[in-house]
């Protein structure tokens, strides 16, 4: 099938996000492979710009508050899904990558990453404060992490926000791409760098899984030139600093939907 014909088969079948092309980043072989690899990100960073100005125009032009928040919704799903079902191919390529997933380490209460500094695109941001806001202990988290620094909160080992004490993810369903593309195989080397940081051991060397921060890079770049392109900021945000400024203003995601300069880039 022709990509064309692809492109439109996925937009029938309802998930418009699904990859389109059959080459995951990870199964690119051969001396070609750096090319071939750069070329798929490249699809898929397009994709996802494409995809984001559609709805983002849908928001912009929403009647009200919630619908333009589910504009939004149905822009990190569109990411999600493209992200995960990309990631998923790649797994299944070939002996050797389903071994590596089989390796993986990540479980839900494995929380040592949920200590690091979360990157985050605006909608991602928005959206993970939309569901936390509806629970009062987190409301209640926000700030005082807020005034810790960035890089300060790994080494003092303060936990992310939205991190229960059951050490799950309180929004786990709409957690940006970062955390779901942050995957260790060695739970005790994560465990190390949060236990060693700040001090003279401090032993950062976790082996993590490549590819799905490649894709997820790839794809958030899509997601922030469409931003740019519908004149809208269109950074990268520090999640927990972008949680406090909506925490306090009420206002923040109407305005940066209006075209306003609201958030704080990061890094
Ligand atoms: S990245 Fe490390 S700390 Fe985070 S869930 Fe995976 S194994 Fe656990
Ligand atoms: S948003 Fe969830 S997954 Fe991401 S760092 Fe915070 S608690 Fe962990």
């Amino acid at each position: 099938m022709g990509q064309a014909k692809q492109r439109k088969a996925a937009k029938d079948s309802g998930r418009p996000w699904a990859p389109v092309m059959p080459v995951a980043v990870a199964g690119a072989t051969g001396t070609n492979k750096a090319v071939r690899e750069m070329a798929h990100l490249g699809t898929l960073s397009k994709l996802a710009e494409e995809r984001t100005r559609e709805v983002l125009q849908a928001a912009c032009a929403a009647d009200d508050e919630r619908a333009r928040l589910d504009r939004l919704h149905d822009v990190l799903a569109g990411a999600m899904g493209m992200m995960e079902a990309e990631v998923d191919s790649a797994y299944g390529q070939n002996a050797d990558m389903i071994r590596l997933a089989k390796s993986v380490a990540c479980r839900k209460g494995c929380a040592f990453c949920c200590h690091m500094a979360v990157e985050a695109t605006i909608i991602e941001a928005i959206l993970v404060w939309r569901r936390a806001a509806q629970s009062p202990a987190v409301h209640a988290s926000v700030a005082p992490s807020a005034n810790v620094e960035a890089h300060e909160r790994w080494r003092k080992k303060h936990p992310c926000p939205m991190l229960g004490a059951d050490g799950a993810c309180q929004v786990y369903e709409d957690r940006p791409g970062g955390c779901r593309a942050f995957v260790s195989v060695d739970a005790k080397a994560c465990e190390r760098a949060l236990m060693t940081a700040g001090t003279a051991e401090e032993d950062l060397t976790v082996p993590i899984v490549p590819f799905p921060r490649k894709i997820e890079t790839a794809i958030s770049i899509g997601v922030r030139r469409a931003c740019a392109a519908e004149n809208l900021q269109s950074c990268n945000v520090e999640l927990t600093a972008a949680l406090h400024l909506l925490a306090s203003d009420a206002s923040a995601t109407g305005r940066w939907l209006a075209g306003e300069t609201v958030f704080t880039p990061y890094p």
